[in-house]
């Protein structure tokens, strides 16, 4: 008597639990309903690009708010089923049985499946004001807001790496683009620089100098000002959770490795969205949740009939 399943367990199970409501665990949520999968969403918070007016570049979306994107998806999955749950989640377990026990801030469930879209966190070089600027006059990325900022003068700063690419980037929507950065840039790339008409100043960036709502220059450690009406920063990125560490192979900033298909080391466990790729803009991280949707309705078919074979 003790083995037999009643229904009472069988709701206690969902097929999937999807970690993370922004664009890629929403277009997750929303294959797998339509697939007649019980999933559930968690949602632990802001999305990446919340303190940002407009959403661009996403066809269809252009001009929403977050606020607008997100309500949009949300009501979609719950229209099919999807329960959406306001907790953050902060262990999941696998089992020997191959289930996940998912502990939320509020209870603990079990699922046949689970999906990391759990996002990324910028993190902002330690200069005063640059956070409460972002969206304003701080920007990480041209493709999103460069067109509202063209044509004035652009300061770039911030990872070496990735700064001499930034900076000739950012001349297709300004002719006035300065990089500041301690670093010392070798010969071919100063020249390549020049070449596009980046400005380069070899020193660091410390403050931010604005005039009201208006940033007019930034301050550098030797005292400089350099004018500017917008700073674009190449910012590291660190994942937001650790989740992924606990349940599969992860890079060095903790990024959920997969193939492409989403599929983590972990059988059962994807991850998509800017859990594993950190350039996904919203678009490509809603593509992300379709695209490994019939694999994780494939995974839970056939492990339903491996487990029938068993009983
Ligand atoms: C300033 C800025 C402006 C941007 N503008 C644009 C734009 O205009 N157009 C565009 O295409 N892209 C833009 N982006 C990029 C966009 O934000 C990302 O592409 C997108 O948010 C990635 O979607 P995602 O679902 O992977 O992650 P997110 O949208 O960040 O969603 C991840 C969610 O998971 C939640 N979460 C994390 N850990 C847990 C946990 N343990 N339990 C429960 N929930 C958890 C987070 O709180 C968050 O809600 C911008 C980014 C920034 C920083």
């Amino acid at each position: 008597m003790m083995n037999r399943k009643t229904s009472k367990d069988h709701d206690d199970i969902f097929d999937v639990a999807v970690v993370g409501a922004g664009a890629a665990g929403l277009s997750a949520a929303l294959f797998l309903t339509r697939a007649r999968r019980r999933t559930v969403v968690y949602d632990g918070g802001p999305v990446r690009n919340s303190m940002i007016v407009k959403i661009h570049e996403y066809l269809g979306y252009e001009g929403s708010t977050p606020a607008e994107f997100l309500e949009r998806g949300r009501s979609e999955v719950i229209s099919y089923g999807g329960d959406i749950r306001s907790e953050t989640v902060l262990k999941i377990e696998a089992r020997p049985d191959g289930l996940f026990d998912v502990w939320g801030s509020k209870m603990k469930i079990t699922a046949r499946a689970v999906v990391l879209a759990t996002g990324l966190v910028d993190v902002l070089p330690m200069v005063p004001g640059l956070k409460e600027g972002l969206g304003k006059y701080v920007h990480l990325c041209p493709c999103f807001s460069g067109y509202e900022v063209r044509d004035k003068p652009f300061v770039a700063f911030g990872l070496p790496e990735r700064l001499a690419q930034l900076g000739k980037f950012l001349t297709a929507w300004s002719s006035s683009v300065t990089v500041v950065s301690p670093h010392e840039f070798d010969s071919e790339t100063l020249t390549r620089l020049d070449g596009f008409g980046v400005k380069t100043v070899q020193d660091e960036v410390t403050g931010l100098v604005t005039e009201g709502d208006q940033l007019v220059s930034i301050a550098t450690a030797s005292g400089m000002q350099v004018p500017c009406e917008a700073v674009f920063v190449a910012a590291p990125f660190k994942a937001a959770s650790e989740l992924a560490a606990s349940l599969c192979e992860v890079d060095e900033a903790g990024f959920a490795i997969t193939d492409t298909y989403g599929r983590t080391s972990r059988p059962g466990v994807w991850a998509i969205g800017n859990a594993t790729d950190q350039l996904a803009h919203l678009v490509h991280s809603a593509a992300s949740g379709a695209n490994i949707g019939p694999w994780v309705v494939d995974y839970l078919l056939e492990t339903s009939l491996n487990s029938k074979k068993k009983e």
